[in-house]
């Protein structure tokens, strides 16, 4: 028997296997797996600067990663179609931006248990009369506006006209129209005189049977005029009304509206008849709305409110609710193994206020 019994020489091997594959064992433990992410670009969801990306779907994505202890590289599609067909090809693990869970993705795709709610807005041009009602201000707008001022002119050279004539008949009458008999300031009792007749309410008769005759002539006139001007004045009214006609889903049959390729709006949008423009860039929309080249954007409220609250304050406002309910989901190719885990570190985030810190990072009233 030599001087270790096989006990020693086991338990001499086991210590060497277990120094030989330690680093080995600590390496995987410590070596974090990669995953590749797919993404696009709809702030405030995903934002990018030069190659840094960032907003709520990064920032909740980065929160899943950092618990699951895997290193994450990113892929940005330029559009939301690109990015689900990464997933679907499983040129990447999972799919996270602004995606929403309908019947058709979830078809083909897994997807997490919803992210957020959202749901599909009408964004139009102009300040909006909701949030910033201004009874006097428009009615400075009518007063001031170009037709109303051709209308003032009417009218002043309608009273200016009889006021001389009826001034020059009844200047020299005692117990005439006029209180004074120079032309100042007799000819302002006249400019009076004439201004109520035009109003058509009739105050004092003139002596002259000249100026009686101008007097009937000049009421019928000043009918004439006010139901001109009536005429004029709710054709304009109705006009600004029917101009800014958007009020609902209903009213964009036929109107040009904006939205992202690819996304649930312009599925939604064609259902309703509109003359849709798509784009790849929510801000491509953004800018087509402010330089008029169509009447309104519709896409999800989150991102629509964004723009609406940040850079496009003053310039764009919403109408109305949500029409349609969605939810942002993250998505996953078929089969995938991830989704159960992700799930389980959503709800974890989400119950120990994780999630609602990014939440009011990226979505807190301004
Ligand atoms: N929520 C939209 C969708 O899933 C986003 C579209 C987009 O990314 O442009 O269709």
């Amino acid at each position: 028997m030599g001087k270790f019994g096989m006990k020693d020489r086991l338990r001499s091997l086991v210590a060497m296997l277990f120094i030989a594959f330690l680093p080995a064992t600590l390496a995987a433990q410590t070596a974090p797996t990669e995953i590749k992410v797919g993404t696009r670009v709809l702030p405030p969801m995903v934002t990018q600067q030069g190659d840094t990306l960032s907003g709520f779907s990064i920032d909740l994505w980065n929160a899943i990663g950092e618990r699951m202890k895997v290193k994450t590289t990113y892929q940005v599609a330029p559009d939301v179609r690109a990015l689900l067909e990464l997933v679907r090809t499983q040129s990447v693990d999972a799919g996270i931006s602004a995606i929403s869970i309908t019947a058709a993705r979830e078809a083909v795709f897994e997807f997490s248990q919803p992210m957020m709610s959202a749901g599909l807005q009408i964004m139009v041009r102009g300040k909006g009369k909701d949030s910033d009602p201004n009874p006097l201000g428009d009615l400075a707008g009518l007063i001031f506006s170009k037709g109303f001022l051709v209308w003032i002119g009417i009218a002043a050279l309608l009273v200016l006209v009889p006021a001389h004539l009826v001034w020059f008949l009844e200047r020299r009458h005692p117990s005439g129209l006029l209180a004074h008999k120079g032309y100042i300031p007799g000819i302002f009792d006249a400019i009076y005189w004439a201004s109520t007749t035009l109003a058509t309410q009739g105050g004092d008769m003139p002596r002259h049977w000249l100026s009686r005759i101008v007097t009937v002539l000049w009421m019928f006139t000043g009918i004439v005029f006010v139901a001109l001007y009536t005429a004029q004045l709710s054709a304009t009214l109705t006009v600004q009304q029917i101009q800014g006609g958007i009020n609902g889903p209903d009213d964009l049959q036929n109107k040009k509206v904006a939205t992202t390729r690819g996304s649930t709006a312009a599925n939604v949008l064609r259902d309703l008849r509109a003359d849709v423009v798509e784009v790849s860039r929510i801000d491509e929309a953004y800018t087509a709305l402010l330089d008029k080249s169509v009447d309104a954007v519709v896409f999800d409220s989150p991102i629509l409110l964004y723009y609406a609250a940040s850079e496009g304050k003053g310039k764009v406002h919403l109408v109305g609710s949500t029409f349609r309910k969605e939810d942002y989901g993250i998505a996953f190719p078929a089969g995938s193994d991830l989704r159960k885990r992700v799930n389980a570190v959503l709800l974890q985030l989400r119950e120990d206020g994780t999630y609602q810190k990014l939440y009011d990072k990226w979505f807190a009233a301004k």
